[in-house]
């Protein structure tokens, strides 16, 4: 293979070994760790593809900010420089530091959402629909069909479907929704990016009402990437000019900056509405902090603005989502199923044909992942019948996409590295007949995903 990629924008000032096993060390450990990839120790994983949360590499100038950390109760300098980043690259009025995103998303359902209300949005998220549904709130999915459709090629699969927003706002009136939430990009889709003329079309729908448009920013420099490659009229303009445009089609966001501002820990809620702003200042001091640190140390919140300035810069986002591109298209050209087209931030494995000779409850995903983990080191995640857990009635819910997710750290690894991910999965590929189905032999009663324990079947 004799691809032509971008070499790596950045050059290596630090290393960190990582551990070699062998073979039979790891059947061992993925044994003990009962099949699940989130009860092995990360010293026993080579490659470590779990989650691109928190996991991104710092730079020099990140860890040089937090050498001047201002840990003064209040008023600290490294708050002034967070807002400065906010305002100068997302245009919003007023910023209130979280711990991470969970925590914004906590504030502005509180402050935005009354018992009753619908918050629609292109679909989940986790933690911000648990959110949501705690305020009292019914969460609708107003996403387009095709994100639900693994092969669909749309380029922007994370749009909101218009036709069904009118549909919400014609059934329950536009004074039971508060906001519109809209996710650039959508995680659960695959990393799909949303167009900036569906981000203009929600406004002006959502604006027609009075509604509100709150952005989960998270992947915001991914969606913008996409946007710059994708869609008409966007080539020439920077990637800084695309995320302000964004932004300037929301009236807040909601920010894990454990993902696109490049820090291992925080977040923040971003605000254009004064009273709403006073509102979210009130809930901070209960739940995080002042809001002058939201439940950062003041050099957390360094190192995010300088984080947020470094996202910005073209050569680091190109690098980033092609290097994701990379391991996906090795992996489309040995006809390995993955779901298309590859998104910002992970490759999807289509566990239900890989392993088509598994019926979906005895886990082929959980146990495809556990597989590439004893061939290599590498460590997926299940996304799955597992993660779907049960219904009220206590049968397992059937997903429709029966996962792995190969989710790639920022700044962290190396094409070299995506080579030995690729050709794990590969050779997998080619022994897929002899990979048996799991049974599950301890299950928690709530996500049990994440400590459940299996054993292969004969
Ligand atoms: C990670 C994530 C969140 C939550 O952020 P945390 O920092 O983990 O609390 C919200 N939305 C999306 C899309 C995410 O990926």
């Amino acid at each position: 293979m004799n691809r032509k990629y971008m070499a790596e924008p950045y050059k290596i000032k630090v290393v960190e070994p990582i551990a070699m096993s062998t073979q039979e060390e790891r059947t061992a450990a993925i044994k003990r760790a009962g099949y699940n990839t989130f009860l092995l120790k990360s010293k026993e994983v080579y490659i470590d593809l779990l989650t691109d949360s928190g996991t991104s590499a710092m730079s020099d100038n990140q860890w040089a900010g937090m050498q001047i950390g201002d840990e003064a109760y209040a008023g600290s300098i490294n708050f002034y420089h967070l807002e400065e980043a906010v305002r100068e690259l997302y245009g919003f009025k007023y910023v209130v530091p979280t711990h991470q995103g969970r925590g914004a998303e906590n504030i502005l359902s509180k402050i935005a959402i009354k018992p009753g209300d619908y918050v629609p949005g292109n679909m989940y998220f986790t933690t911000t629909r648990a959110h949501q549904e705690m305020a009292g709130a019914t969460f609708r999915d107003i996403i387009i069909d095709e994100a639900h459709d693994p092969q669909s090629e749309h380029p922007f699969k994370g749009n909101i479907d218009l036709n069904k927003l009118q549909a919400l706002i014609d059934e329950v009136g536009a004074e039971r929704i508060p906001y519109i939430c809209l996710a650039v990009t959508v995680n659960l889709a695959g990393g799909q990016p949303v167009s900036m003329q569906n981000m203009r079309e929600v406004k002006q729908l959502a604006s027609k009402y009075g509604i509100k448009v709150m952005f989960d920013a998270t992947r915001c420099i991914e969606n913008a990437f996409f946007i710059k490659e994708r869609e008409e009229g966007y080539q020439d303009k920077s990637i800084r000019e695309i995320v302000k445009e964004m932004f300037s089609y929301a009236d807040g966001a909601t920010m894990s900056g454990k993902k696109d501002c490049l820090v291992n820990i925080g977040g923040f809620l971003a605000l254009n509405d004064e009273e709403l702003y006073q509102k979210a200042t009130q809930l901070v001091v209960v739940y995080e902090g002042m809001p002058s640190y939201g439940g950062l140390a003041g050099r957390d919140m360094e190192a995010m603005a300088r984080g947020m300035y470094e996202s910005v810069d073209y050569y680091y986002i190109k690098h980033r989502v092609e290097q994701v591109r990379y391991l996906g298209e090795r992996l489309i050209e040995a006809g390995v199923p993955i779901v298309k087209p590859i998104g910002g931030h992970a490759v999807f494995l289509d566990a239900r044909a890989f392993l088509p000779h598994i019926p979906q409850d005895q886990f082929p995903a959980q146990m495809l992942a556990a597989k590439l983990y004893e061939i290599s080191g590498v460590r997926s995640m299940e996304r799955g019948i597992v993660s779907a857990g049960r219904n009220k009635e206590g049968q397992h819910h059937f997903p429709k996409l029966e996962l792995v997710r190969l989710t790639i750290p920022r700044r962290v690894y190396t094409y070299a590295h995506m080579d030995v991910v690729a050709d794990a999965v590969i050779e997998l590929y080619k022994q897929r007949d002899s990979i048996p189905g799991l049974k599950m032999v301890y299950e928690p009663p709530v996500l049990r995903f994440f400590t459940a324990r299996f054993e292969p079947l004969k």
